[in-house]
């Protein structure tokens, strides 16, 4: 299991007993918080009876703020477990994905649209995004079932079947606690106020069924099969140290996109294919941040929930070996790479396991590993 050391204080559900219970990781163990809120936290402690963290993420900043407090000044002693079943910890409600890395937009803008300009007109202005299907947002661990679909091949003739470009796309996803108002756009600076954590997202992708059916209105079922996301959410407190500046916006965003402090966050991921590393994506190059995702996603009056998922887009930085798809490693196929094993990747292969994982890179030295999401993929039966 992956040592978050003392201060990450990430949550998580787990199943022990046949129940679920809230659990938070403390060096490789698991703390019981659903047994011992009473003692920790009893002001608090129904927020963690049912064993899913909704609603501790509806509860708010301040109640955030004494849980993690709390936490930070308990003594664990025979509370901690090991080795948990560790299940989706809260109820994804809307799910959006956006394409903030402007290495990856423009990967894939040379790929698909090698005539014109990399990046469409927009991409500068606005951070792009599409809605897609929370209920089809998966833990780490669930194995993913190749989709099948309809492809058009490069002759222009339409089939049905497996997807043959079956893709994986490196992602942050930031999950929301606080909803808001039907009609009232979250500005900016509530960024904080509303977003309860992170988690690492891989958005599993047919790239021959999405590129045959994304013309003109994105992504759909090339995407809706399955989503995988960290079992551990990180409380965004634990990540002040890691806020950086994003790169410099040219031109500047609109008003309602400028933020007073930085959100950029220094993270570096690490893209792994059957236990071979294969990519090493910097969150710290993505060009929008996610307090522009959240004040974009809102400003047209669009309401939060709470259990709200909101993923970056992949995560590519300028480097060959830092992008964060397949996509884009093998430069579409033509160009596949070599694992240590002796063995050539395009796309993914059946029994293929990909885990993404991530650490921090705090501006005191400090380095938090943030876990990880990992996924086997099977053949239809
Ligand atoms: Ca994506």
């Amino acid at each position: 299991m992956t040592d978050f050391g003392r201060t990450t204080l990430p949550y998580c559900s787990f199943i022990l007993d046949g129940k679920r219970h809230i659990g938070v990781g403390i060096g490789t163990q698991v703390l019981d918080l659903t047994a011992a809120a009473s003692t920790i936290v009893p002001e608090h402690a129904a927020l963690f009876a049912d064993g899913s963290l909704d609603a501790l993420m509806a509860a708010g900043p301040a109640t955030w703020h004494a849980v993690r407090e709390a936490l930070l000044a308990h003594e664990p002693g025979n509370d901690l477990h090991d080795d948990v079943e560790l299940v989706l910890p809260f109820t994804v409600a809307d799910y959006v994905d956006f394409y903030a890395s402007e290495h990856h937009a423009t990967n894939v803008g040379m790929m698909f649209r090698p005539d014109g300009d990399a990046l469409t007109p927009n991409w500068k202005h606005l951070p792009i995004g599409y809605h897609g299907r929370a209920g089809t947002v998966v833990a780490s661990g669930t194995t993913i079932l190749r989709p099948s679909g309809q492809r058009r091949s490069p002759d222009g003739e339409i089939t049905f079947g497996p997807s043959t470009k079956l893709d994986i796309e490196a992602e942050l996803g930031f999950v929301v606690g606080v909803p808001s108002a039907l009609g009232t756009p979250v500005p900016i600076s509530q960024f904080d106020k509303h977003v309860f954590g992170v988690c690492l997202v891989n958005d599993w992708s047919a790239r021959d069924i999405q590129a045959w059916e994304y013309v003109p209105l994105g992504p759909f079922l090339g995407k809706s099969f399955a989503t995988s996301i960290s079992p551990w959410i990180i409380p965004l407190a634990a990540l002040n140290g890691a806020r950086v500046d994003p790169p410099t916006q040219t031109p500047p965003p609109l008003p309602y996109l400028r933020a007073d402090e930085p959100w950029g966050l220094n993270l570096e991921f690490v893209i792994s294919l059957n236990g071979i590393e294969v990519s090493r994506p910097p969150f710290a190059s993505m060009y929008w941040t996610g307090a522009q995702m959240l004040a974009h996603m809102t400003v047209n009056g669009a309401s939060l929930r709470t259990g709200d998922l909101f993923a970056s887009g992949t995560i590519s930085g300028p480097e060959t070996n830092q992008r964060g798809s397949l996509l884009e490693l093998s430069w579409n196929g033509t160009e596949p790479i070599s694992l240590a094993d002796g063995t050539t990747r395009s796309f993914l292969e059946d029994g293929d396991t990909v885990t993404i994982s991530a650490v921090a890179h705090l501006d005191n030295g400090e380095r938090l590993e943030l876990g990880e999401v990992l996924g086997t993929i099977v053949s239809q039966p």
